[in-house]
């Protein structure tokens, strides 16, 4: 199947399900997203802040552009300017750091938490109790351009479907929790679980943001 017939299968059948699709586009090359975006994918994903910015400069201007990997502090300056959403904020001096930033091109820039839900150590996040202190700092209430919308997790990677439902259950069973905060400067709305291997379970478990790469634009080399 082509790119553009697998994005439009995964985008349907999202769409049933009441959830959003990210196509996600790393090592993936210009001419590979051209397809997506031809077949109506608007949403990219990519985990390398380089690279990202190089794709948003060599395609159109109506892509939302997802950061779904590990960001660094220093890095943040590069994506200010036209990120639409960053998936992996683990720590309140990143998201003091994007805020900062925002604020030099007078934008507020929407993220996710993301919370370590995997059993394997190598997943960045934050745990439980680390994301409730975050939410409830007197910092993150200062923040006018920086606001957390919602919930990013990676379910362990194991044929276990059992556990991985159970991963995701546990963090949507928070999203509800953090919802039920009612935090002024908070709003709980996005729930990012589920990638081509696990997208089916996340979907059950209550996810309404689904990041899909290697199933749209072939596996990676
Ligand atoms: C690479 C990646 C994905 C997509 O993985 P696939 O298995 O190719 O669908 C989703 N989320 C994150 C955070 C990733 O790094």
């Amino acid at each position: 199947m082509s790119i553009q017939e697998n994005y439009k299968e995964y985008a349907e059948t999202l769409q049933k399900h009441g959830a959003t699709l990210v196509a996600v586009s790393k090592t993936k090359s210009v001419a590979q997203l051209q397809e997506a975006y031809e077949a109506g994918c608007r949403i990219f994903g990519e985990n390398k802040v380089q690279e990202m910015t190089a794709k948003q400069e060599a395609l159109p201007n109506d892509i939302q552009w997802h950061l779904i990997g590990h960001l660094q502090t220093n890095k943040v300056k590069y994506l200010a300017p036209y990120v639409h959403l960053i998936h992996s904020i683990d720590s309140l001096k990143l998201l003091k750091e994007i805020n900062k930033q925002a604020a030099k091109y007078d934008r507020t820039i929407e993220g996710l938490l993301q919370i370590h839900i995997a059993q394997e150590e190598s997943k960045y996040g934050l745990s439980f109790e680390e994301a409730k202190e975050l939410l409830h700092s007197e910092a993150i209430k200062s923040f006018n351009n920086a606001k957390i919308v919602g919930l990013m997790g990676m379910a362990t990677f194991t044929e276990d479907t059992i556990q991985v439902k159970e991963e995701f259950e546990r963090l949507r069973d928070f999203f509800e929790e953090v919802k039920a905060y009612q935090l002024p400067h908070i709003d709980c709305r996005i729930l990012s679980m589920g990638m081509s291997g696990d997208y089916e379970i996340a979907l059950q478990a209550g996810s309404n943001l689904v990041r899909i790469g290697s199933a749209i634009f072939g596996e990676r080399a």
